[in-house]
């Protein structure tokens, strides 16, 4: 579905972005993942090495709220390549501290990572994306539609990635970039492994659908919304969540 296709994925090293990566490979795809440490990258990179020799994979670990980094590296990724197609943002962190305790110190890093880092990278990408007539594709939650019960910047947050999935929807529908996200339930990976039981447990037995959800259900969402399949689909916040409501 992705033949020949150059991708760019934050958060490229584990759970939902890793698995991302592994379903563009299967699809052809050449893939660039970012990850936040020069050890998470090449472990990552070597575990899709081990499952496909052929796999045409690399890795970077840019600080993603820094604007000329990020050009370099979206510069050398053309050089090499010729052309970048895709840029998934999905590098995030979550939270579930009371606000109360807030400090503004965790309001920052996640503003940094969740909000600006998306604003970074899909502007320095556009020139590229015109070019191919390529696509951004962010990851939001099922938070950015019902709220979450504490931890309140990490909703505002994915409330701020669909503001931008909308917005830059219409203001690069002229240059032929479509851009959409995904908006996860709860699914099986170290953010969720690392959130208070007694906060999850509840809300996994509410789901309709009657399980967790995986980070292969998120990835093939994303694929399709990547690929030609979804040409006339932009703006659109797909939730991928069993039907879960928060
Ligand atoms: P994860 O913690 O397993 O992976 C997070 C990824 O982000 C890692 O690859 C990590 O390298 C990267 N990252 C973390 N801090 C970084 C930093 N400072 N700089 C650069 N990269 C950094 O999380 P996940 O569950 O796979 O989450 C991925 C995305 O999915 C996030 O945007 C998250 O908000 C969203 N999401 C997850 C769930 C869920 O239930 N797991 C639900 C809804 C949305």
């Amino acid at each position: 579905m992705l033949n020949e296709k150059v991708a760019i994925v934050t958060g490229g090293t584990r759970g939902i972005g890793f698995e991302i990566v592994r379903t563009f490979l299967k699809n052809g795809a050449k893939v660039v993942l970012f990850g936040s440490r020069k050890e998470s990258v090449d472990s990552a990179i070597a575990e899709l090495k081990k499952e496909d020799t052929n796999y045409d994979v690399k890795g970077y670990y840019p600080n993603l709220v820094n604007e000329n980094e990020i050009k370099e590296i979206f510069e050398s990724v053309k050089n090499e390549y010729g052309h970048i197609d895709i840029l998934v943002n999905n590098a995030g962190i979550s939270s579930s501290t009371k606000i109360t305790d807030f400090t503004e110190e965790e309001y920052d890093k996640i503003s940094n990572l969740n909000i600006k880092s998306v604003f970074i990278c899909s502007k320095v990408a556009i020139n590229y994306l015109e070019e191919s007539k390529g696509v951004i594709l962010n990851t939001s939650s099922m938070v950015s539609i019902y709220g979450q019960k504490s931890g309140v910047m990490y909703p505002a947050s994915k409330f701020a990635v669909n503001g931008i999935t909308k917005s830059l929807a219409l203001e690069l529908a002229s240059k032929g970039i479509r851009v959409n996200a995904v908006a996860p339930g709860i699914i099986e990976t170290d953010m969720v492994k690392k959130l208070p039981k007694e906060m999850i447990e509840p809300l996994i037995k509410s789901i309709p659908l009657g399980r967790i959800g995986t980070p292969k259900d998120i990835a093939n969402a994303f694929l399709f919304l990547a690929s030609d399949m979804a040409s006339y689909i932009t703006g659109v916040v797909l939730p991928v969540d069993g039907s879960a409501k928060n």
